[in-house]
């Protein structure tokens, strides 16, 4: 039971508990991960469009003010010019009347533009309103499915994880560094010996190595054909000693 062998043998049996947990999610956290960045996309073009709407109605409201002045400015200008001396003054009030109209019609023409593009707004943000609240409500179902399958793991996880690393301190770093090579092309790193043939690949395996592995549980074996790590038969590892 103290074997290294042995213990390479509960290594990857906790690491196939916690593989199957980590697939019961499927495609979740990478869904959750899309409808996130949906979520925050949405949310900024709302923002964006608010930001335009408000800078729109600070020029109307700037552009009113204006408008009002330059009316102003223009029947002030009126007035002086019934009480000019001469032609010079006149033509130059008349100029200055001219250039006051077209200022003033500049402006209202561009204040009209800005209505119509404060209408198109308001439209685009309750559009873009209701996407937000139809991406957050994904995004919530999504967070919610995730928590659910979290919390129904929770317990046999931490108890999976605390297990995998008080076995980790008990195993060779040197096969510990093998199993996780070994890890990286198949998830079953180490597995059992069945009637004589590796149960990873199913290939057969000589009867003098079966011997060899059944004498030497301090050394890695692993299959010729698959190269994962072999151990005897008669190591079962069960659920209580998987979850410690
Ligand atoms: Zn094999």
């Amino acid at each position: 039971m103290n074997s290294q062998i042995y213990k390479l043998a509960l290594l990857s049996k906790i690491d196939d508990e916690l593989d199957e947990r980590k697939e019961e999610f499927g495609d979740l956290p990478e869904k959750l991960k899309n409808i996130k960045i949906k979520f925050e996309e949405a949310k900024k073009r709302l923002e964006e469009s608010e930001q335009i709407l408000s800078d729109n109605k600070k020029f109307a409201a700037n552009a009113k003010v204006k408008l009002k002045a330059l009316k102003e400015k223009e029947d002030k200008l009126s007035k002086q010019q019934f009480l000019v001396r001469n032609n010079k003054e006149f033509d130059a009030i008349t100029k200055e009347i001219e250039n006051i109209r077209d200022e003033y019609s500049k402006l209202s023409t561009e204040l009209r533009t800005t209505g119509i593009k404060e209408e198109n707004l308001t439209a685009k943000i309750d559009e873009q309103k209701e996407e937000v609240k139809n991406v957050e409500s994904d995004y919530e179902e999504a967070k919610e499915e995730f928590n659910t399958i979290t919390n129904d793991q929770d317990e046999d996880v931490k108890r999976l994880v605390k297990r995998r690393k008080d076995t980790l301190k008990k195993i060779n770093k040197e096969f510990i560094k093998e199993y996780n090579r070994i890890r990286d092309h198949t998830h079953d790193a180490a597995v059992r010996i069945k009637r004589n043939s590796c149960s990873g690949c199913f290939s057969s395996i000589p009867p003098q190595k079966i011997v060899e592995i059944r004498n030497d549980l301090e050394m890695i074996f692993t299959c010729e054909n698959c190269g994962r790590i072999l151990y005897p038969e008669d190591i079962v590892i069960g659920d209580d000693e998987i979850f410690g």
